[in-house]
């Protein structure tokens, strides 16, 4: 069984881009990624703080949503564009 493929797209990231758009695709989806936390961080504030988490979990939906979109939309055009770097 060979795990390095899996393993070069999720490290891939952190790589330099040679492809344009997928460099922005990259690009977006790292900050989906760190707005997705930034989101969980303020959600765990609150709930530690015990206040009202309703505006947070709607937030955090968002950003995770979004996070989720951004993976399938850098996906979605390596699997088009059929780059591998
Ligand atoms: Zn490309």
């Amino acid at each position: 069984m060979r795990n390095a493929p899996e393993e070069s797209r999720v490290y891939g990231l952190s790589r330099k881009e040679s492809c344009a758009r997928r460099a922005r695709f990259a690009e977006a989806l790292a900050q989906a990624v760190s707005n997705m936390f930034a989101r969980d961080r303020e959600y765990q504030g609150a709930k530690e703080r015990k206040e009202n988490t309703f505006e947070f979990s709607l937030a955090l939906e968002n950003a995770r949503a979004a996070e989720h979109a951004a993976v399938h939309a850098y996906h979605d055009h390596i699997k088009k564009h059929g780059c591998r770097s």
